[in-house]
């Protein structure tokens, strides 16, 4: 049984159909990335995956359940998205501590939550400031633990490092391939890096145009591309 899987999904906005029959399969733990071109539907399909957008047709399960028509909070899942997203006059604990409190949990136990992800992402020592007193890394250190805090089967994320410099992206990537073998959780992450896709991948999306292109190992995409579009997304000499 996997632990997401999306099954001949469909999505339009207005006349423009954007999704056009997706599936795919992710085991528990799997990392798994998205690639393709801008306006491929890459962001459309992880909100559909997040229950942020509803899917004209389709199915989609996350172990033994039937998600598709589920409450986004209920999904158990979290998202990181490319702008963070994030409070600006609320604190990083604030920030980090909101989806608990709006799900009704304690303080107490909100504290010892967003304290433990802190420690994870090296933000301890920022917990009272406010989001603009942040680097651009630590910001999105801020949504990562908000995420964290959730403990959710699957993380999805958004471009996550795309706003950042050259040299912290290389940091953070580090980070997030430590932050999935530590958690063990399923990620599904979208990325226009090929070399994100290619070092956190266990399995590689190529989307183009709201179809699958090739689904496969990094290797396999790399070494044996279905096809010109595929190879040139993976950067194989081809
Ligand atoms: P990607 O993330 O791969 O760049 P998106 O999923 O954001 O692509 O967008 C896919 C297509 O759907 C684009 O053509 C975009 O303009 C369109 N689209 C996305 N969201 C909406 C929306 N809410 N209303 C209308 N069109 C949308
Ligand atoms: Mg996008």
């Amino acid at each position: 049984m996997a632990e997401l899987a999306l099954s001949n999904l469909h999505k339009s906005f207005g006349a423009t159909e954007v999704i056009r029959g997706v599936s795919l399969a992710a085991h528990s733990g799997e990392f798994v990335v998205f690639v393709g071109p801008s306006g491929c539907g890459k962001s459309t399909l992880l909100r559909m995956i997040a229950g942020l957008e509803r899917s004209d047709s389709g199915t989609i399960s996350i172990g033994v359940r039937d998600v598709t028509t589920t409450d986004p909070a209920k999904r158990g899942i979290a998202m990181v998205f490319q702008t963070y997203a994030l409070y600006p006059h609320m604190s990083v604990a604030e920030n980090m501590g909101f989806g608990l409190e709006m799900a009704g949990m304690a303080k107490a136990e909100r504290q010892k939550l967003v304290r433990q992800a802190a420690e994870m992402l090296h933000l301890t020592d920022y917990l009272d400031r406010k989001p603009r007193q942040l680097s651009g890394g630590q910001r999105q250190r801020v949504a990562i633990g908000r995420a964290i805090v959730r403990n959710p089967d699957i993380f999805l994320f958004d471009e996550p490092l795309s706003n950042l410099d050259a040299e912290l992206r290389v940091k953070m990537r580090l980070e997030i391939a430590k932050l999935h073998k530590d958690l063990g959780a399923t990620m599904v992450y979208v990325t226009h890096d090929q070399v994100e896709a290619m070092t956190l991948a266990d399995k590689i999306v190529v989307l183009r145009a709201g179809l699958v292109e090739q689904i496969g190992s990094p290797m396999t995409l790399y070494s044996d591309p279905d096809n010109r579009f595929v190879a040139g997304f993976i950067g194989s000499p081809r």
